[in-house]
């Protein structure tokens, strides 16, 4: 059984190889979701922290063993930043747990699975491979290379820290830039554990910097001009902000935000699967995942039962301690989180939506310490409602009713957001022929919530700007840049101004 130890971790940054405290002097209180007890202090980088973070990765991508390092042998380094990964991937599931309050089976899963986003990109370094065009004028050769772009700023949110930190981290560096990651305030622990990872790796110091705080943190970082490609991952109004302050500057920007996604139930699809689809949909990670299937869209003819199952299913989940093996839902991770949830509840019962399971607040013999909402499940919502139409981020799922393929289509793409969408159904016309049609990343068939290194991952619309992961990603961060070689004398140019001979030069002059 896991206990958790009383003392209060200090945090300190992590800035051109060392550690150190931040020059404001001033810290971030992390709770414990479970026990609602402060367990560590998040330093608050000054704007002085961050500068000298940047700095400090604009020399290693500048000068120094990282900019002269073979591609191969950057490949190797994040080889060996896997192995340690895997072996300490215990550790940082722990202490993603007690930032986050997900399920440490969850975290301890993604931690297991991360070394491989380290081998995929590792493997992908010195494949990186410029190209020669055929050419079209006599003597000029023309070739493309492709280049790092530079200072990267890798920010990311609470729900997954290291996962989503790792789908920028990977790329970036194996395509040869440096980063500074900027981690969410509520969830720092695991990444500043992982920067020393990096270290024992072999990695010079200054390719990887971490700087904590919120995020006027992030702010700064975003708008230091020796900073040219940000990766940022978060919710809408961050997204924006990050958007507007990147194209002050030309700034290059991924983006990957929230959702509203669809999950598809036709009449045959089967039920069994369906339902645990849905539950795992929206409940798993106590609803607090960017891809929750929040809008569960169900056939008109098996709309009852299927709710009926629904709830008999759902209504069974365990709220606990995460750390526990037998705990099916966690607490909200924040606060305001906690609030946000609470607020969408009341707002869909003034909405008119009905409430078949949960509606509130979890409370009872374990779960004093932490703030917990129970699995609700709203019927009768139409897709116009707020609830229907605004990320909850919290176990809240709406059923909505449709009658043909036509309409599930309608109402699937209805919304600003475009990140993921489910379909549960046994027709293999239907199955192939649906995906292409509903406007999302990423279209599971009979599954939901699977990711991996290999798929390139990013939302239409609102949903962001960019894709993470899969063997394009490394181009987003990379320069194209085109060379033209004349191997012949004279001056191929449209425009060459006439010269005196050399003559007539001497004559002018004498
Ligand atoms: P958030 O936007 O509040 O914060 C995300 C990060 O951005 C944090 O590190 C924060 O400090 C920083 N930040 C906030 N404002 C900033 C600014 N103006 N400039 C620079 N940095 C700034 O999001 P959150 O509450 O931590 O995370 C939840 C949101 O993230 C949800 O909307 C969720 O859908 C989204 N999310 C998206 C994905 C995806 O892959 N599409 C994955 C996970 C979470």
């Amino acid at each position: 059984m896991y206990v958790r130890s009383k003392e209060i971790e200090t945090l300190s940054l992590y800035i051109d190889g060392r550690s150190r405290p931040s020059g404001t002097g001033t810290y971030f209180d992390s709770n414990d979701p479970y026990t609602g007890g402060v367990w560590s202090r998040v330093p608050i980088a000054s704007a002085e922290d961050v500068d000298q973070a940047v700095k400090a990765a604009h020399r290693a991508f500048t000068t120094g063993p990282w900019a002269e390092m073979t591609p191969t042998r950057r490949g190797r380094l994040l080889h060996r930043l896997g192995d340690l990964v895997a072996a300490h991937a215990e550790k940082l599931g722990e202490l993603e747990v007690r930032d986050n309050g997900k399920l440490l089976a969850e975290m301890l899963g993604q931690m297991r699975y991360l070394p491989e986003w380290f081998y995929y990109y590792g493997g992908l370094a010195d494949k990186i491979e410029g190209s020669v065009t055929p050419g079209e004028r006599p003597g000029m050769m023309h070739y493309i290379r492709y280049e790092p772009i530079g200072v990267v700023a890798a920010i990311s949110p609470w729900n997954s820290p290291l996962v989503l930190t790792a789908w920028k981290l990977a790329p970036a560096l194996a395509a040869g830039n440096t980063v500074v990651v900027k981690p969410s305030e509520y969830s720092s622990a695991s990444m500043l554990y992982l920067a020393r990872l990096f270290e024992e790796a072999g990695f010079p110091p200054g390719v990887v910097n971490v700087v904590t705080g919120g995020g006027k943190v992030g702010e700064a970082l975003v708008n230091h001009p020796l900073v040219e490609r940000i990766a940022f991952t978060g919710g809408e109004a961050g997204g924006r902000a990050v958007y507007q302050a990147a194209a002050k500057a030309f700034k290059r920007v991924s983006l990957e935000l929230g959702g509203k996604s669809p999950n598809i139930v036709f009449e045959d699809a089967d039920l069994d699967d369906a339902v645990k689809g849905a539950v795992a949909g929206v409940f798993a990670a106590a609803g607090q995942t960017c891809m929750a299937g929040s809008r569960l869209l169900v056939q008109d003819s098996i709309h009852d039962e299927f709710v009926e199952r629904l709830v008999a299913f759902a209504e069974c989940a365990r709220l606990g301690d995460p750390m526990h093996d037998d705990t099916d839902i966690g607490p909200i991770a924040t606060r305001p989180q906690f609030q946000k949830i609470l607020d969408y509840i009341e707002i869909a019962k003034a909405e008119g939506a009905q409430c078949v399971l949960g509606g509130g607040r979890a409370e009872g013999p374990g779960l004093e310490g932490g703030h917990f909402v129970r699995p609700t499940i709203f019927t009768g919502v139409t897709n116009r409602m707020r609830i229907a139409q605004e990320e909850v981020f919290g176990p809240v799922v709406s059923v909505i009713r449709f009658k043909t393929e036509e309409e599930a289509v309608e109402i699937a793409n209805d919304t600003l957001y475009g990140l993921a969408a489910g379909v549960w159904t046994q027709s293999l016309d239907r199955a192939i022929n649906l995906p292409a049609r509903l406007r999302a990343g990423t279209v599971w068939v009979n599954a939901y919530r699977v990711v991996s290194y290999l798929a390139p991952f990013g939302g239409f619309k609102n949903s962001g700007i960019g894709r993470e992961n899969g063997k394009d990603a490394i181009r987003e961060y990379l320069e194209a840049k085109s060379v033209f070689l004349n191997t012949r004398r004279g001056v191929p140019s449209p425009f060459v101004m006439r010269l005196p001979s050399v003559e007539a030069q001497v004559s002018r002059s004498s």
